[in-house]
């Protein structure tokens, strides 16, 4: 595989960087990476990735535009009102970047499909916005061997973790929510600009895994608070009797 002249000139400012270097871009290129959700962390993440030129992207979710998103969702417009999100985001990532190639899955997450949609991924970035899918798609990570970015945003707080086999997402927030579609921000409401920043953090972390510059990132939980500008960093800490990760050496 090699960058055609297009891609080098497209790609240059990634280049240049001794981090990245074309080894890095074709690094970039040749990744395969699920988002889950193209909601606002999704729509956060989506345009960074796909800027950079992740060369496969897996967009999930089953919701259609509604007034309420545009707050916070910039891959959608005011006269795409009832269509199909995944629609508009493959067409934006065709629009933005040719070299991406984009595959949409339409549906919801459930325990039946959740393996059959994320295998055969480098990288996961879950944005969704219920603990229940969270820990489906957390559970499934841990299960294939792929490494999950999870992001979420709330009134005026974010965070975003990467997760690599143990410690995981349920180690984290444990097992009270797996039936429970509690908390999500249609209730608690959501500062519109946080769930970009989040979103755009969650694309960030993403890149580093792929280009080799994230050793150290997993397994810590970067919080910020949208009131008092600032960022904290968190080791999670395994829980010994985790049922997804329990039986991993960490
Ligand atoms: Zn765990």
């Amino acid at each position: 595989m090699a960058l055609s002249d297009e891609e080098l000139d497209r790609y240059a400012r990634h280049i240049v960087l001794p981090q990245i270097g074309g080894a890095g871009q074709l690094r970039l290129k040749a990744a395969r990476v699920a988002v889950v959700g193209a909601g606002g962390i999704g729509a956060g993440a989506i345009p960074s990735l796909t800027g950079a030129g992740v060369g496969h992207l897996t967009i999930i979710d089953d919701d259609r535009v509604e007034i309420s998103n545009l707050q916070r969702q910039p891959l959608y417009a005011s006269d795409q009102v009832g269509e199909r999100k995944v629609d508009l985001a493959a067409r934006y990532v065709g629009k933005r970047n040719p070299h991406v190639e984009c595959r949409t899955v339409p549906d919801r997450i459930e325990a039946e499909n959740v393996d059959a949609i994320l295998s055969g991924h480098d990288l996961i970035l879950d944005g969704t916005d219920n603990f229940s899918t969270r820990l489906l798609v957390s559970d499934s990570a841990v299960k294939l061997g792929i490494p999950l970015i999870s992001a979420a945003a709330q009134q005026f707080q974010g965070q975003v973790a990467l997760f690599r086999g143990r410690p995981c997402y349920r180690c984290f927030v444990g097992d009270a929510f797996d039936a429970d579609d509690c908390d999500t921000c249609a209730e608690l409401g959501v500062l519109g600009a946080l769930t970009g920043t989040m979103g755009n953090f969650a694309a960030l972390l993403v890149i580093r895994a792929i280009v080799g510059l994230g050793s150290g990132d997993a397994g810590v939980l970067h919080l910020f608070n949208g009131l008092t500008l600032d960022w904290r960093k968190i080791r999670i800490a395994a829980d010994p009797g985790c049922r997804a990760c329990g039986s991993i050496s960490s």
